[in-house]
């Protein structure tokens, strides 16, 4: 750990180490001036229909490029922007960039924006969400808002009255992380969802008796619940061929597509190169 704080050279090289010198490292002033020197970018991943490649939506992921350290994971920044009260800027910078690069694509292709729990608890996002539709003039229909089914451990209440305020407004509702929280199953009754995405470490671990019997439940229940369902973090072929033969439609991971820098992803086409 030493080697990381002598110059941040070393960490470069080392992934994890640089992920543990920015937990302790990255401060709220120097995200706030990250955000002042527009920094803070967004890739795009594609959420593809698995047995067609036709590509359903695309996920908008925050980026920070670094000057001296390159790419910082959200994983990290997310935290510190929630902790600093800077969550509302951040949030408005992605979703403004990905609806300004999603209007330029084909109208079948949604464009997907994560919301963090505390920007949706704050109850200023519909006013934002209204603003910036208007702005850049893309259909509400054409967005998906992404929120970690997680939000209603903490904020049951407030999280079901702000999501039925923003579907409201006519984009689409998604729960992300699925199967990570508590009971979630009772609050599908509660609010309309457009879709579900099962948490990438249910795939991470196939095969496996009660993992596979998760999945399938979950694929049933959105059938039924007529919504769709999105397996997370795809990898490997063998993973892609257990969804397929489960009959889980739609997934998204580094084997259809990484998340890339490229503003033009939504005109991408997967159904040539999706592996067979
Ligand atoms: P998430 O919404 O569950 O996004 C999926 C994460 O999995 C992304 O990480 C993506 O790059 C990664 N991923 C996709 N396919 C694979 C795969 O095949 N294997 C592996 N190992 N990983 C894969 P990323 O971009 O680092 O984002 C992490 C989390 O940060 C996101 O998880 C989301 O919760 C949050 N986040 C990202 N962008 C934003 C944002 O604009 N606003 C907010 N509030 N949160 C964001
Ligand atoms: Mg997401
Ligand atoms: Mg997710
Ligand atoms: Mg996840």
């Amino acid at each position: 750990k030493a080697k990381v704080s002598s110059k941040g050279n070393a960490a470069r090289f080392e992934p994890h180490l640089e992920e543990a010198y920015f937990a302790r490292l990255v401060q709220e002033q120097e995200f706030v001036d990250a955000l002042d020197r527009q920094e803070i970018t967004v890739a795009y991943q594609p959420i593809a229909d698995l047995m067609t490649g036709q590509v359903l939506c695309v996920e908008a992921l925050a980026r920070w490029y670094h000057p001296q350290r390159g790419a910082i994971s959200p994983a990290i920044f997310v935290e510190t922007a929630e902790r600093g009260g800077l969550i509302d800027r951040l949030g408005e910078v992605v979703l403004r960039r990905a609806c300004m690069d999603a209007i330029q694509w084909p109208e079948t292709v949604q464009i997907n924006v994560n919301l963090s729990p505390k920007q949706l608890i704050s109850g200023r996002f519909p006013a934002l969400l209204a603003s910036i539709l208007q702005e850049t003039r893309l259909p509400p229909s054409r967005l998906g808002i992404e929120i970690t089914e997680n939000v209603f451990i903490d904020f049951a209440e407030d999280a079901i009255r702000q999501l039925l305020t923003i579907s409201n407004c006519g984009v689409k509702i998604i729960l992300d992380d699925f199967g990570t929280g508590y009971s979630s199953l009772s609050y599908l009754r509660m609010i309309e969802v457009d879709g579900l995405k099962i948490d990438a470490s249910f795939l991470r671990q196939l095969p496996d008796r009660k993992v596979e019997a998760i999945i399938r439940t979950v694929t049933r229940l959105t059938a039924d619940l007529n919504i769709y369902l999105v397996a997370e973090g795809i990898e490997r072929p063998e993973q892609l061929e257990w969804l397929r033969e489960n009959g889980v439609q739609f997934g998204q991971g580094f084997l259809l597509g990484r998340p890339r820098l490229d503003p033009q992803l939504g005109r991408i086409d997967l159904r040539s190169s999706i592996p067979s």
